[in-house]
């Protein structure tokens, strides 16, 4: 995938990832892998290739996925994969979600380093994908939600060495869990896990090396718990209630809703597919999740995009289908949904992606129609620019 010299994007409508209403009538250029200009059609920006497109997005941001995990109805059958075949999926994934218009990642956890191996290969043009941000194991307590394959960790003191471990290992940023989970057997989602000691711990080893930490949390205490020891965002965060609110307007975290992830579950949850308990828990959370999250949007809390995929049903290939539901379940606009996904996720991560103006990344969609008259235009792009290289076109 090599970017051409210079490209010329023509649009009807273009959309730059701010939720601004969009620019109509832009050509945005793009040299040697970024964007140098955004102009007007009739300035007659000239370029080796021109593209023309009925609007353009700034490329998707998932700022939370599973390389290692494909959406499998039961998660607990992937424990059973070697490390060989857990690469070769990550590969595959790590192509879809590109393919499907996702320019950018953060793995939140794996059981080996593939994703830290393919941001290395992808960045080294060898393999196709999206710029990947990668955790590394996630840490978790002993026995802890996600336990097979994260890094179990006691203490304080061996909490620092965790994050030491996967900074080693070469990860960009930290996973915490603080509270139980849907997809491990015997983890309550509502009960705490790591103390708010150890998280703080972690997370002050973590900015000591300048990576960012996000925290799995979805019971009530362990969503305060992270809060208060300092992460830069909450995954998930059903169970939040309005101390929880407050603490996140007054430190300025940004929460990640992954409603996919429960909502992809429980749109299932008839197949007779899925374990038992996945169903339960994530039924039991489907309601609270849908209050809860759109109670914290309404007060003003960062919401940045990101899905969970890989969890059942929820592919890499399918984020746009997360981008729909924070307009249907929160009731954002499109183009505020579009901004969660893009800009937004981009200032969590600490990418200079999500922007679509100069000096920035050329990573962007070309895309058949509207975005805010038509929500499913997002499903499929028409083509996927990512870094000024045209990873496809249809
Ligand atoms: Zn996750």
């Amino acid at each position: 995938m090599q970017p051409t010299p210079s490209l010329a994007v023509r649009t009807g409508l273009l959309y730059d990832g701010t939720g601004k209403p969009p620019r109509r009538n832009a050509t945005v250029l793009v040299e040697r892998g970024r964007i140098t200009r955004v102009a007007n059609n009739d300035d007659n920006v000239t370029a080796d290739r021109t593209l023309q497109a009925s609007s353009v997005t700034p490329g998707l941001i998932n700022a939370h996925c599973h390389l290692e995990m494909s959406g499998e109805a039961n998660t607990g059958l992937i424990v059973l994969m070697t490390p060989i075949q857990r690469t070769l999926v990550s590969v595959e994934n790590a192509r879809k979600a590109l393919l499907a218009g996702v320019t950018t990642v953060r793995d939140l956890g794996g059981a080996d380093s593939n994703a830290i191996e393919l941001r290395d290969a992808i960045a080294a043009g060898t393999h196709v994908g999206p710029t990947i941000i990668p955790a590394g194991r996630a840490l978790c307590m002993t026995g802890g939600h996600g336990y097979f394959i994260g890094r179990e960790t006691d203490g304080p003191w061996d909490a620092r060495k965790a994050v030491r471990e996967q900074r080693k290992a070469g990860a960009d940023c930290i996973k915490l869990i603080a509270t139980g989970g849907v997809l491990t057997k015997g983890a309550v989602p509502g009960l705490d896990q790591l103390t708010e000691e150890e998280m703080r711990a972690a997370i002050v080893e973590a900015s000591t090396h300048g990576m960012r930490v996000a925290a799995h949390a979805i019971g009530t205490n362990g969503i305060k718990n992270a809060l208060r020891a300092g992460v830069n965002s909450i995954e998930h965060g059903h169970l939040l209630d309005d101390e929880a609110i407050a603490i996140f307007m007054e430190r300025g975290t940004y929460l990640v809703p992954t409603i996919a992830a429960v909502t992809c579950i429980f749109e299932h949850a008839h197949d007779g597919t899925q374990p038992d308990f996945v169903v339960r828990k994530a039924t039991a959370l489907y309601d609270a999740m849908r209050h809860n999250i759109g109670k914290a949007y309404r007060a003003g809390v960062m919401i940045a995009g990101g899905s969970d995929a890989g969890t059942p049903y929820n592919y890499h290939e399918k984020y746009a289908y997360e981008v729909e539901l924070m307009n249907t379940i929160l009731e954002m606009s499109p183009n505020r949904a579009l901004s969660a996904a893009t800009k937004v996720a981009g200032e969590l991560l600490g990418v200079d992606a999500g922007v679509l103006e100069a000096d920035r990344p050329a990573d962007l969609l070309l895309l058949d129609g509207d975005l805010e008259t038509d929500a499913l235009t997002l499903r499929a792009p028409r083509a996927v620019i990512k870094g000024g290289a045209i990873a496809i076109e249809r």
